[in-house]
């Protein structure tokens, strides 16, 4: 089993529903066998965007390209996509079997449907279960046989919409490892979609994080962790710290860098900036043993999340979020090093 992959291409595509705009002009370049995620809040265009790579939706403007091949104008059955929603979408009278075959009835393989439907549910792990009905499979099971079926007449591109989010915490993330094996095994390009930041951190290749129709930023998961190029990207991927202050440049003390100051206080950071910027310091950055650019906050609220605390804090009025290895209280002095900080100009 082997399918042809190809690159994807969205240029300008635009969306309208009566007066409210889904999409605002989405550019993204997919990879060939890449696994490519959709991230962003509800109702920031995610669907949507499948829907038109799939031929669900049409888009008002814009271009969409499987490799060389402009599929903008083309009916969902001659794109070659295989589709996995959310919600299983299994025929409930027909068998495991039978529902991974109708993936087969307009694409019959060259040998035997059953040979191939049984390498099928092999590949999702569900030898043996052909003959049961989907309501005697669990909810990642039937998961599982919606992925076997949209994989069935082997598509170029595989889309996948928030498949996992109907499943319980841990069979999600089971599963997510899952599907990301069977995408590599099979080098198939893939669009994924989601509105969990961790599971799109944990299975992307790369990701596009989406805001109000438009991509914020595209780049390979700890990349955009690391570096976010906007405060929305910077408060969505993870938790942050964004606070608004005035950047000096070549003041940065030891560190060369520049000096930050917010309110009163003035933070060094590592790089070269000037002017009005938001300063961001995740939370697992924020160290009450830190020797840098310290500051007296006091603990509101404790966590406790099984390997750290989730320690809440006041600074002046601000709210600070710390990941700490101890539930502290009271007043305490907290830290950071200049390069783990990201400033973003405003
Ligand atoms: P979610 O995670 O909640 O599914 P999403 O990011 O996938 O959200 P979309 O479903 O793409 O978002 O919706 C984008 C915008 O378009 C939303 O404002 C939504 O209300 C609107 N929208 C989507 N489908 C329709 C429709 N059929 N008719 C009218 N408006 C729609």
């Amino acid at each position: 089993m082997g399918a042809v992959t190809v690159t994807l291409h969205l240029d300008g595509v635009t969306k309208d529903y009566g007066d409210a705009t889904a999409l605002r002009g989405i550019d993204l370049d997919v990879e060939d066998g890449e696994f490519f995620t959709l991230v962003g809040p509800s109702g920031c265009g995610k669907t949507t965007t499948l829907r038109c790579i799939a031929g669900l939706e049409a888009p008002d403007s814009g271009t969409i390209r499987f490799g060389e091949r402009d599929v903008s104008g083309l009916p969902p059955e001659d794109r070659d996509v295989g589709v996995v929603f959310q919600h299983y979408a299994l025929f409930p009278t027909m068998t495991v079997r039978e529902n991974v075959a109708y993936g087969l009835q307009f694409d019959p393989p060259a040998g035997s449907v059953d040979e191939r439907v049984d390498e099928l549910l092999a590949l999702v792990d569900l030898s043996g279960m052909g003959e049961r009905m989907p309501d005697e499979l669990s909810g990642g099971q039937r998961q599982r046989v919606a992925l076997a079926r949209a994989l069935a007449p082997e598509p170029d591109v595989l889309l996948l919409d928030e498949p996992l989010s109907a499943l319980d915490a841990r069979l999600r993330e089971q599963l997510r490892l899952e599907v990301k094996r069977v995408q590599r095994e099979l080098g198939i390009t893939t669009v994924y979609v989601t509105h969990d930041q961790s599971e799109a951190l944990a299975v992307s290749d790369r990701l596009a994080v989406i805001h109000d129709g438009r991509v914020e930023q595209v780049g390979d998961p700890e990349s955009v962790y690391e570096s976010p190029a906007t405060r929305f990207v910077a408060e969505f991927l993870g938790e942050n710290n964004c606070l608004d202050g005035r950047a000096s440049r070549g003041v940065g003390g030891e560190t060369g860098g520049s000096v930050v100051t917010v309110g009163e206080r003035e933070f060094e950071v590592a790089g070269d900036h000037a002017g009005p910027v938001t300063l961001c310091v995740r939370p697992e950055s924020l160290d009450a043993d830190a020797s840098h650019n310290q500051f007296a906050a006091r603990v509101t609220d404790v966590e406790f999340l099984g390997d750290a605390y989730r320690v809440h804090f006041d600074w002046n009025g601000r709210p600070i979020l710390a990941r700490l290895d101890e539930p502290l209280s009271g007043s305490v002095t907290l830290g950071f090093a200049p390069d783990d900080a990201t400033v973003l100009e405003r």
